[in-house]
């Protein structure tokens, strides 16, 4: 029985259409899309976004996220101080469910991702399955996480109805915007199956 994983064996999964077949043919006989036995600098791409990530998430979290204008002046809220605006008035679900979705949610995928990576650079020793099984979790977040982009979106609708105050979105939120998608990008980047080729100890050719 060959026990040697496909990629040893040349072989690799088309991206688009996943039909099996030879990587040497460097591209799918069936839908003509170019044959990779891993995806390409998989780890160069997800440092890159991640790196982009982090970067943003200070002005994200720093600038103020809105303006509201009232009758006292305009009063600025950053995604910290909105939390605990929600929190002092008794709103402490949103408070939880905005603190979740803005500060503490992009800061676990960004250690995760991080981990990911210098696991599958041979950097930190995890079990590929308890990884494997992070990278999942990583991927299904990441899609929660725009969640405050539409709480500031539906705070803005809400408010201009009242026309007393104006509440405008802020700076932060381009950037906070930037941070999700990046991440999202980061995510996608990264190959699981680097995974496990280190934990086997399996040569993988280069791809051409
Ligand atoms: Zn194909």
């Amino acid at each position: 029985m060959d026990i040697r994983s496909a990629a040893e064996q040349g072989l690799a999964s088309c991206h688009l259409c996943g039909k099996v077949s030879p990587v040497a043919l460097g591209h799918c006989p069936r839908c003509h899309s170019p044959l990779h036995l891993r995806k390409p600098h998989s780890l160069e791409r997800t440092w890159a976004f991640l790196a982009a990530s982090i970067a943003l998430y200070f002005p994200a979290n720093l600038m103020p996220i809105m303006a509201v204008g009232g009758v006292g002046g305009t009063s600025y809220d950053t995604i910290m101080s909105g939390v605990l605006n929600f929190w002092k008035k008794g709103d402490h679900l949103v408070a939880v469910i905005i603190f979740a979705a803005s500060i503490l949610i992009p800061i676990l995928k960004m250690l995760a991702l991080a981990w990911l990576c210098l696991a599958a650079s041979g950097k930190a020793r995890t079990s590929p399955k308890n990884l494997t099984r992070l990278y999942h979790i990583t991927e299904l977040v990441g899609r929660w996480s725009m969640i405050d982009v539409f709480v500031v979106a539906i705070l803005v609708a809400l408010v201009q109805v009242g026309a007393i105050t104006t509440v405008l979105s802020g700076p932060a939120i381009v950037s906070f915007a930037a941070v999700v998608i990046l991440t999202m990008f980061a995510a996608m980047s990264f190959d699981p199956r680097l995974l496990w080729d280190r934990h086997v100890g399996a040569e993988i050719p280069d791809s051409p």
